[in-house]
């Protein structure tokens, strides 16, 4: 049995309500920004994922051109190791300068607000900031304030949408070799099964609400206390399946999801019914989906909701999708800054 309590440093409400008139882009969404993943246009998505393939097989000092002095922060207000440092990688790549503020070291810990920090990095120089933040929303409103680019790192419970984006470069390498350009049916006959903590789940929450738009059938499956029904309402071609086993007799792609014990605020699960119900095991994974692939965001806790056996065996895809994330974070880098430059050019004809 696990019962868990916030335990985060930075306050769980927004710190900066937004002022009456706001001074920088109140309404517009600024274009090299990615706040959700449904900020994006199909083929805005074939353009990122093309992109992606491109920068992966670029001469490396060509490539270290392309951004070559220019200033991106990241601003982390949670742990991360994948999205952090793939981020960082991506962006150093392509040539840019990367500074990295997290709360345990900064004037955050201090009290100072997501706005002030926000100003003061855009102050230093910064021409983009990569935020995750346990607020949903947090982006949003760090855009709002700055003026600049803002790549959603995770927000809360709310989106992950680079996350989204090299989960179906990945799923794209499994099912539909070479392909980039997608459309409407790219995924149609594709399903894929989220299993586990899908409440408290960014990453669900972006895969939902862009896998069905290439066509593929989204099956959520976990108990009522981390899947309750009225998640699948998040949009079309999602359903919930209880059980685990008729599941994965049906999808070609599992995804599975650790349990947030961050973000648990005191529910309280039975982890001996949980793994028997919900544990991904190599005998469950033999008799029931022998050809799916398997992928998981990450932090992997070996024992829960997978067995060592199966992270490690033939059908994870785990790996590829941390070396996705590098390809995907590269494009989306690189067009918050190009998008940045010609906002700003624009502007100042
Ligand atoms: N790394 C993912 C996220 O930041 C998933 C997780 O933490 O379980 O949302």
């Amino acid at each position: 049995m696990i019962e868990v309590r916030h335990s985060a440093r930075v306050p769980r409400t927004l710190p900066d309500a937004l002022p009456a008139s706001t001074p920088f882009f109140a309404s517009s969404v600024h274009p090299g920004s990615l706040l959700g993943i449904s900020d994006l246009e199909l083929d805005e998505v074939a353009q990122i994922l093309t992109r992606a393939s491109f920068l992966e097989h670029e001469d490396p000092l060509t490539r270290a051109r392309r951004l070559a002095k220019r200033k991106i922060a990241l601003l982390f207000y949670e742990s991360s190791t994948r999205t952090r440092t793939s981020f960082e990688l991506a962006a150093k790549a392509l040539g840019a300068d990367t500074t990295l503020v997290s709360s345990l070291s900064s004037s955050i810990e201090k009290g100072e607000s997501l706005k002030d920090t926000g100003l003061t990095l855009r102050a230093l120089g910064a021409e983009a900031i990569l935020l995750r933040h346990p607020n949903s929303g947090a982006p949003w409103l760090l855009e709002q304030v700055t003026g600049l680019p803002v790549l959603n790192a995770g927000d809360g419970m709310h989106e992950h949408p680079s996350q989204a984006l090299l989960d179906l470069r990945t799923i794209l390498a499994c099912l539909r070799s070479g392909v980039t350009t997608v459309a409407a049916d790219t995924l149609s006959g594709i399903t894929v099964t989220i299993a586990g903590d899908i409440l408290h789940s960014r990453v669900a929450r972006s895969n939902m609400l862009l896998l069905p738009r290439l066509g593929a059938q989204v099956q959520l499956c976990g108990p009522p206390a981390l899947l309750p029904a009225m998640v699948a309402e998040v949009g079309p071609g999602i359903r919930i399946e209880r059980d685990f086993d008729r599941a994965l007799a049906s999808s070609q792609i599992v995804m599975m999801l650790r349990i947030q014990a961050e973000r648990l605020a005191g529910l309280q699960l039975d982890l001996d019914e949980y793994r028997r119900d919900y544990q991904l095991t190599a005998a469950r994974l033999a008799a029931h989906a022998p050809a799916a692939h398997i992928l998981h965001p990450g932090p992997i806790i070996r024992g829960l909701e997978l067995t060592a056996e199966v992270a490690d065996g033939p059908q994870s895809r785990i790996l590829d999708q941390v070396r996705n994330g590098v390809a995907i974070r590269m494009a989306l880098v690189e067009r918050a800054l190009d998008l940045h430059s010609s906002t700003v050019s624009g502007a100042a004809q």
